[in-house]
């Protein structure tokens, strides 16, 4: 069928046709002909407890009742006012207001928007960004600059402003990482330190210690750098703790969350900041007034999903259902790690990630979309960065359902070797 749709990351011109999903449940897709994919990635990481799940869906269900949108300057509503308490409750300590917008990326550019103002209005401007390589922040200008540099943004770099980035601390190399940053940092320009804690998803599912992090933060203080944590993909459970600043001991200055604060089920995020970044903003000086909106800034119905949410997170066992899943994941990875057809087998809490071994990786390693198309035909939704295979199940997936994608994984990797893929 001729569709006029324009898909997210995807040549048209060489995709198959797209498959048309009709339904959700558990960890499933269900698509018109009433094949179950299981979604090995949680739709591209948003969804946390599983599709659909109820309690969720209720709340959305009531919310829809008595909202639509509402102007989120001069007025405010419930939702968003119980999930800015909910929030501030279950982060990292020291944050104090909560700041929202509608997507992982959006969140990020109020965050960098935050730590420049910040700096502006106390009357010392700095200029400079640093981030780690390989990182993904999103694909808005903004987020585009922070990021890795590559194939994706190549066609715009004109228009992408510079940021100082730091070398990815490899195991046993973390002290060049933390070199680079002082020598950054010495400048006195660096207004903020932006990185994905632990782990950095879109890069290539590069896991790092967590006392890197908090040495890094140790360093930031000292030279008065703010550090924002860009939780988007790492919240809310996937490295095994809800935030995984948590791992470090890590209080940032500023925590981005989107993807799985409403379980997965409607765009929202938010941006969390210190008192003292709320503070510099806060003057009878229209000029210092934080300029920033989009028109479905805090819709009450994604606000009344994350609260309802946060009640799951409350009411139900979710941490052991995590716990759980660490343990499956463990258990049906470490089958792959003498496995000379894979290498950096590795895990943080509910995430998987192993590379096939392939003459030339990246992201455009041309296995990736033949392992795509291999895995589709099974039923499942397992999207490769290049050679780089991995999974983030919802936390509802079965023994069963995990069986299926590591079998896959493994049947693939043969398939590889034999050259049919
Ligand atoms: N930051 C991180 C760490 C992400 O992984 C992503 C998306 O994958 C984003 C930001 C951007 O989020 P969105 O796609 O919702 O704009």
């Amino acid at each position: 069928m001729n569709s006029p749709v324009w898909h997210p990351f995807t040549q048209h011109a060489l995709e198959p046709a797209m498959r048309r999903i009709v339904e959700t449940g558990g960890a499933c897709l269900i698509d018109d002909g009433g094949s179950r994919i299981l979604d090995a990635i949680s739709s591209w990481w948003v969804i946390t407890h599983g599709h659909r799940h109820p309690a969720i869906m209720a709340a959305i269900q009531a919310a829809c009742d008595r909202y639509d949108q509402i102007i989120f300057a001069e007025y405010t509503h419930e939702p968003a006012e119980e999930l800015a308490h909910g929030l501030l409750r279950i982060a990292p300590p020291g944050l104090a207001h909560v700041f929202y917008s509608d997507s992982g990326s959006t969140c990020v550019e109020v965050a960098l928007k935050m730590a420049l103002g910040f700096f502006h209005n106390s009357g010392t401007p700095r200029r400079r960004i640093c981030v780690l390589e390989h990182g993904y922040h999103g694909d808005t200008i903004g987020t585009m600059s922070a990021g890795q540099r590559g194939v994706f943004n190549a066609a715009y770099e004109p228009m992408l402003f510079g940021v100082d980035r730091l070398p990815f601390p490899h195991a046993g190399h973390e002290q060049e990482t933390l070199d680079a940053f002082e020598r950054f940092c010495a400048s006195g320009d660096v207004a903020a330190l932006l990185i994905e804690p632990l782990i950095l998803g879109a890069g290539g599912m590069l896991i790092y210690s967590p006392d890197v992090l908090t040495a890094l933060k140790r360093i930031a203080e000292r030279h008065g750098t703010l550090l924002i944590a860009d939780e988007v993909m790492t919240g809310w459970g996937r490295t095994g703790s809800v935030f995984a600043c948590e791992q470090a001991g890590l209080a940032p200055d500023i925590l981005c969350t989107s993807k799985g604060l409403t379980g997965g089920t409607l765009p929202l995020a938010a941006t969390l900041c210190t008192a003292e970044i709320f503070q510099a903003h806060l003057s009878g000086d229209r000029r210092k007034t934080f300029f920033h909106s989009s028109s479905y800034t805090a819709n009450p119905i994604a606000c009344a999903a994350a609260v309802a949410n946060l009640a799951v997170w409350e009411n139900e066992p979710v941490r052991e259902r995590i716990g759980a899943l660490e343990a499956m994941q463990a258990e049906r990875l470490q089958h792959f790690e003498a496995d000379p057809r894979f290498g950096n087998v590795r895990r943080i809490g509910t995430i998987t990630a192993l590379d096939l071994t392939v003459q030339s990786a990246g992201y455009l390693a041309d296995v990736g979309p033949k392992l795509r198309a291999f895995f589709r035909e099974r039923r499942l939704l397992i999207r490769p960065l290049g050679n780089i295979l991995y999974l983030m199940p919802p936390y509802c997936v079965t023994a069963g359902e995990l069986d299926r994608a590591y079998d896959a994984i493994d049947e693939a990797a043969d398939w590889f070797t034999a050259g049919r893929l």
